[in-house]
């Protein structure tokens, strides 16, 4: 089963009329993001490309880009859209 046709599957639960099949989907996408906002998670400040040019980044992904000498601020495009599908975040 790809990633893909298992999220299919889960989805498939929210359509349920059974709100157990919706509790049991719950935990294994909160676990699931948490694992993907592991991976990208804020390393601090790097070196980088901006609008204004090559320089000091505050707070770059440590996964996107090249830490420490190309890095991709944080957040990132992954968490930004975690954060969008979540509703919105600080
Ligand atoms: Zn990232």
């Amino acid at each position: 089963m790809t990633v893909n046709e298992k999220l299919d599957e889960i989805e498939a639960r929210f359509d349920s009329d059974s709100a157990e099949e919706v509790i049991y989907a719950v935990p294994s996408m909160v676990k699931a993001l948490r694992a993907v906002l592991e991976v990208h998670r804020d390393g601090g400040e790097s070196q980088g490309y901006t609008k204004d040019g090559y320089g000091n980044i505050a707070h770059c992904c440590i996964t996107c880009g090249s830490f420490g000498e190309y890095g991709e601020p944080y957040p990132c495009e992954t968490v930004v859209a975690i954060i969008e599908a979540l509703g919105g975040a600080e």
